[in-house]
């Protein structure tokens, strides 16, 4: 009970750090120093104000000083990384897998936010994600390197293909640079298996949501709507029931 309320507030910690990495990085800004400011007045923000979810309650979503609004995205992001830990946690319990799953899973927040901000993945995200994918399946019980390797090949080269394809049939690009590296990642993480299920839901999801946003803003076609966010969807979703909807699948077509 103490161990889950701790994962809880670890998250919440960890969450507050993950905002400040979603500000600076699209910025080229250091993630360390100088400490938070508010974007409005430029007050330094203390430490007593700083505390993850709680200070925006007691503050109401303002500002100490100025009463500027503070982006509803701060505890958001801070309340989704507290339950991402808190259930990763109920799932690996208190092990290396909970750590490293923990980790790939803040990552896709920080590329979920950014991607939606500003239709772009930092390379300094998926690249080293890659690089840890890879490393973390050497550690990783459920997995063997092979498997890894096997994720981060198909999930970079389908991808790159599908990209490289597009652009030569309609000239311009559909997909970015950056959804290859997320995808060869999450391949690193998750494995092969899962790399084909992302892509499926991301699709099927990325499709639907499409479709809705067309119909409601009345935008054609070509209006792209970031793939990112819809990729790290599909591999939290294959993280956590990937096994089950194999299966499930599996049964279907007997
Ligand atoms: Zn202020």
């Amino acid at each position: 009970m103490m161990l889950y309320t701790v994962s809880i507030i670890f998250g919440a910690i960890v969450g507050s750090f993950l905002n400040v990495c979603i500000f600076r990085l699209p910025k080229e800004e250091s993630i360390i120093w100088p400490g938070s400011h508010c974007p409005h007045c430029e007050n330094p923000i203390k430490f007593y104000d700083n505390i993850p979810l709680i200070s925006y309650l007691l503050l109401r979503g303002k500002c100490r000083y100025c009463r500027g609004a503070i982006s509803a995205q701060y505890p958001l992001v801070e309340g989704i990384t507290a339950l991402s830990s808190f259930i990763l946690f109920m799932r690996f319990g208190p092990s290396l897998s909970y750590l490293i799953y923990f980790a790939f899973v803040a990552a896709l927040i920080v590329i979920t936010v950014i991607d939606l901000n500003h239709q772009i993945i930092p390379d300094v995200i998926s690249l080293p994600g890659i690089g840890v994918g890879l490393l973390a399946s050497l550690i990783l019980p459920q997995f063997t390197f092979f498997d890894s390797l096997k994720g981060f090949l198909l999930g970079g080269g389908s991808l790159f293909l599908v990209a490289t394809l597009y652009q030569w049939l309609f000239r311009r690009e559909g997909m970015g640079g950056g959804d290859v590296k997320l995808l060869a990642m999450i391949g690193a993480f998750l494995g092969w298996k899962a790399v084909i299920l992302t892509i499926l839901l991301g699709s099927l999801v990325g499709s639907i949501t499409g479709i809705i946003v067309m119909v409601l803003k009345g935008k054609d076609f070509k209006y792209a709507i970031p793939f990112g966010p819809f990729l790290s969807l599909g591999a939290v979703i294959s993280l956590f029931y990937g096994e089950e909807l194999i299966r499930w699948y599996i049964h279907l077509n007997r």
